[in-house]
């Protein structure tokens, strides 16, 4: 057996699920084909809504700390898989081997926050204005949730919605990146042999996983029986998901694209702000939600700052994402190569100057690979084509003469997902993180705008989606609220002091 089908093996996927289907999965390093996966059938997806609405009605019942034993399992059985997860999540999105294992690591951190999460399920107990009443809210299971992911992290969001998803009570369908699914479908093995370790408190269809293309996951997008849909990709895809699920009164969590700032100021630590803006621009090769696209420089630092990211830029080690040393791997296909030569040439046109990087290389030794030298352009304004998401990277930069116009520069894009400061100044720190400060939902001070940890909220504004998922209360959208005014007097009231009879 190959080494790849011998990974494949170790992740639980199988020789015959890779071979002789339908949907072609390439490796971005060197155009190789991974496997060949059987689509699901648009014909089966009735049932396997059917399935997981069954599956619903029975583990809602289980106590929520019971569920949450399932999410450690899962976090034992993807801990122990890293390394072979981790392998595939590179060879199929073409991350250097550390992201590849990061990744995974994600998961695993977010089913030990879900374990812990799952005894923790609580409402508030309210004072009633009426003697002898109490007002409480309880959080129930919602109901079966569609997971929708995007090929940039194909196995952490799947693992961020469902640890959270079951703990919370509900069922999970999901529908990996048709440009990344065997990731997913390695992270979906590990919740299976943690389901069948769990034993038969877990029902029948309680995870289940569809393989296929968009018009697979608007099934879900459109079925009334799964009231909620996380969905994260890009903003053309919220465009369409968005309204067809507010159509029919579902919830959806929305997780879409980021346009993220730094705003580096005359008190920032220079070298400290190199490192992040090396770590936010080029990491994953600038194919994060999170990533750095727009550097908004005082000027008076500018030059300096420029000088050292040159120097950094022109010793960025380039190449196959499996060899050790390499910082930048390869673009998901061609067609993001393209794109972000057309975003390249529509900076120029908008009076953008190249200062490094665009150009395609390592074509000889990878023709059907396609990586770039990260670019950076250097932008008189705030551009059409810098308020745009360029999937790559392409770091703008732009200088700015005041703080007020630094903030204002940083909000006036469509987006609203990750954003950071570099300062020293306490009173530009606070003023980035206050009301008056950063638009988004993340905003760092003296970090990179990426690499969030599984603890907070994770998500953004705007055109980003509006919705969080991943750490702090975001479990709360997974689950249904019940307010519960309980009269233990032996009279009536009536609230707002009415009376009626
Ligand atoms: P994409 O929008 O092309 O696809 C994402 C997923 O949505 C895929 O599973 C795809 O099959 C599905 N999809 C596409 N159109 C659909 C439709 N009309 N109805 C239902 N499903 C549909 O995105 P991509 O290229 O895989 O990922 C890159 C994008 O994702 C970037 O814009 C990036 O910023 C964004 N992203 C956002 C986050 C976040 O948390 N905010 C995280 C990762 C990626």
């Amino acid at each position: 057996m190959s080494e790849l089908l011998s990974c494949f093996k170790r992740c639980g996927i199988e020789p015959e699920e890779v071979q002789g289907g339908s949907l072609v999965v390439r490796s971005p390093i060197d155009g190789a084909e991974l496997a060949r996966l059987h689509e699901t059938p648009a014909s089966a997806m009735n049932e396997i809504i059917a399935r997981s609405k069954a599956a619903f009605v029975q583990w809602r019942t289980v106590p929520a700390p019971v569920r949450g034993e399932l999410v450690r399992l899962w976090g034992e059985e993807l801990r122990s898989a890293k390394r072979d997860i981790g392998h595939v999540v590179s060879l199929e999105a073409g991350k250097i081997v550390e992201e590849g294992l990061g990744e995974v690591q994600e998961g695993v951190d977010i089913c030990e926050f879900a374990m812990g999460q799952s005894r923790q399920l609580c409402g508030k107990t309210i004072v009633s204005e009426r003697p002898g009443h109490r007002i409480m809210e309880q959080y129930h299971p919602l109901g079966p949730v569609a997971v929708i992911t995007a090929f940039n992290f194909p196995s952490a969001v799947f693992a961020w919605n469902a640890a959270l998803a079951l703990v919370c009570g509900d069922p999970v369908i999901f529908k990996p990146s048709e440009k990344a699914p065997l990731s997913g479908l390695a992270t979906f093995r590990a919740l299976e042999r943690a389901i069948a370790r769990f034993g038969d408190r877990a029902p029948a269809g309680l995870a289940q996983i569809v393989i296929g293309k968009a018009p697979l996951a608007e099934a879900l997008v459109e079925s009334p029986l799964i009231p909620l849909v996380s969905a994260t990709g890009s903003t053309r895809m919220g465009r369409s998901v968005g309204p067809k699920v507010a159509s029919r009164f579902g919830k959806r969590i929305l997780e879409l694209g980021g346009n993220n700032g730094m705003i580096v100021t005359p008190a920032a630590d220079l070298d400290m702000a190199l490192r992040a803006i090396l770590f936010g621009a080029v990491a994953t090769a600038g194919q994060r939600c999170t990533s750095l696209r727009r550097l908004i420089v005082h000027r008076s630092v500018k030059e300096a700052l420029l000088e050292k990211l040159l120097k950094a830029y022109a010793g960025l080690r380039i190449g196959d994402p499996l060899v050790p040393g390499t910082l930048v791997g390869p673009l998901i296909d061609e067609a993001a190569y393209v794109a972000m030569q057309k975003a390249m040439a529509e900076a120029k046109a908008q009076g953008g100057r190249v200062l490094a990087g665009g150009e395609r290389v390592l074509e000889k030794e990878f023709p059907k690979g396609f990586y770039v030298q990260p670019a950076i352009v250097d932008m008189p304004q705030q551009t059409a084509i810098v308020r745009q998401e360029t999937f790559a990277p392409l770091l703008y930069v732009l200088a700015y003469d005041d703080f007020a116009q630094a903030i204002d520069l940083h909000n006036d894009v469509p987006q609203g997902l990750s954003s950071c400061i570099f300062s020293n100044d306490m009173r530009e720190v606070e003023t980035f993180i206050s009301a008056a400060g950063s638009d988004c939902g993340m905003a760092n001070v003296n970090i990179g705008p990426n690499g969030a940890e599984i603890g907070g909220a994770f998500g953004g504004e705007k055109e980003t989606g509006g919705d969080r998922e991943s750490g702090s209360d975001a479990w709360k959208q997974y689950m249904r609220r019940s307010t519960n005014t309980i009269n233990f007097s032996t009279e009536l009231p009536l609230a707002q002091g009415i009376t009626f009879v």
